[in-house]
């Protein structure tokens, strides 16, 4: 049996992000374990959208730090940040007044988001219907990477470093002391002695809670995407976003290709389906073309489904929870993967110090239990 200081359950950006700050703050014993294969989860079937633009205050500290964060990353480790902004379109006057408040936030957090009038908005992305528009905001350092990039990228960055990542190995059992703390962790190859134990298991992590005991808040909800055939690189730079159009969002990738989705349906119940609909298709299709007439001529390359793992208030749960040396780290609800790099941060914080500047305690999971549900983050992307 393996000793380590950490055990880290789940190879998505939350656990490989948690895993690369335990390193860097000298803590040497770390092991991710990965069911499947890195990324498997929501992580590689992510829009490859990373924001600030929220409307509370500490999501909003969160992304900022998280941004300066995913600069560096992107250098580190080797992979892509590209910094073309969010656009929200805005269609009433009472939308984008209420943006003009959002952006007073923003800019006091020291956010540079702009409101911009429609054709300002066609000045950044040639392509979009600006005439039934009221204005637009836009922040420049919002942007978007992809996410086989960034995975892969912590993979060598660990390869070469002390972070032991174990993929297809699942954790099947949690054993506690009797006192309550952790003991050990049983994987299908091999058992770890442990005193921390990180839950990063996204959609899973209900699952990995029942392990402890413990009856966690968070439900998986299918969240579908799609990627079209190839364009011209650099006509849809900015992430789009259109709340008018059933919460659109898209841009294109590096190599041409337009992804993006729409919300989930209101009657959308809890589920580990992720097989793809013909309905989900039908309204991409009508909300892309309302935002860009010219995608009509655009054909889907791919259709993919994975989870917004979904917490009570739609905002995370992080931090020690129930069982001394159980870090949660789950429950984003829809923007799990820009917040990798703050979150990493944070609970590599907690747990090497107990402490840290992030304001992880907005995510308390145990705000939950004592009824102070928060305010939900908007989701899209
Ligand atoms: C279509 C779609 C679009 C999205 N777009 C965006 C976006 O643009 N921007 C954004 O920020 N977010 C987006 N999200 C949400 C984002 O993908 C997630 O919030 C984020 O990836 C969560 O990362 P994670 O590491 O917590 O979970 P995951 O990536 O799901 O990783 C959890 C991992 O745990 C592993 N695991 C589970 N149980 C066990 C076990 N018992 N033993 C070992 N391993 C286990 C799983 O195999 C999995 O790989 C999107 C999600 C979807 C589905």
């Amino acid at each position: 049996m393996k000793s380590r200081d950490v055990i880290i359950i789940g190879g998505g950006s939350t656990g490989l992000s948690i895993a690369y700050y335990l390193s860097k703050f000298g803590v040497d014993d770390v092991s991710v374990l990965e069911m499947n294969y890195v990324g498997s989860g929501s992580t590689g079937r992510c829009g490859t959208g990373i924001r600030a633009q929220f409307a509370d205050e500490a999501t909003i500290k969160m992304m900022k730090h998280a941004e300066g964060e995913w600069r560096e990353l992107a250098e580190e480790i080797g992979f892509e940040f590209r910094q073309t902004g969010y656009l929200y379109l805005h269609h009433t006057e009472e939308e984008l007044n209420q943006y003009r408040q959002i952006k007073e936030l923003q800019n006091s957090l020291g956010v540079p988001t702009e409101i911009l009038t429609p054709t300002e908005a066609r000045e950044l992305c040639e392509p979009l219907d600006v005439s039934k528009l009221t204005g637009a905001s836009y922040n420049p350092e919002d942007g978007k990477a992809h996410p086989f990039e960034v995975v892969t990228g912590f993979k060598k960055y660990f390869q070469e470093g002390n972070v032991e990542l174990r993929e297809n190995v699942k954790v099947v059992e949690v054993e506690l002391r009797k006192e309550g703390r952790l003991k050990k962790v049983e994987t299908a190859d091999g058992t770890y002695e442990t005193e921390v134990l990180v839950n990063a298991a996204g959609g899973w992590a209900p699952a990995v809670g029942e392990m402890m005991g413990l009856d966690l808040p968070v439900e998986p909800y299918r969240h579908q995407a799609i990627i079209t055939e190839p364009f011209k690189p650099g006509t849809i730079e900015p992430m789009v976003i259109s709340m008018k159009h059933e919460s659109a969002y898209l841009t294109q990738t590096e190599r041409g290709g337009i992804i993006g989705g729409v919300g989930t349906p209101e009657d959308e119940r809890p589920t580990y389906d992720t097989t793809e609909t013909l309905d989900f298709e039908e309204r991409v299709s009508r909300a892309f073309t309302a935002i860009i007439p010219s995608l009509k001529y655009a054909r889907i390359l791919r259709h993919w489904a994975g989870y917004y793992a979904t917490s009570p208030d739609g905002n995370p749960l992080l931090g020690e929870y129930k069982v001394p040396g159980h870090y949660l780290a789950a429950g984003y609800s829809g923007h799990g993967y820009m917040m990798a790099p703050s979150v990493g941060e944070g609970i590599a914080e907690l747990i090497t110090s107990g402490e840290t500047e992030l304001p992880l305690d907005y995510y308390d999971p145990e705000r939950i239990d004592r009824g102070e549900l928060r305010d939900a983050a908007v989701q899209m992307g």
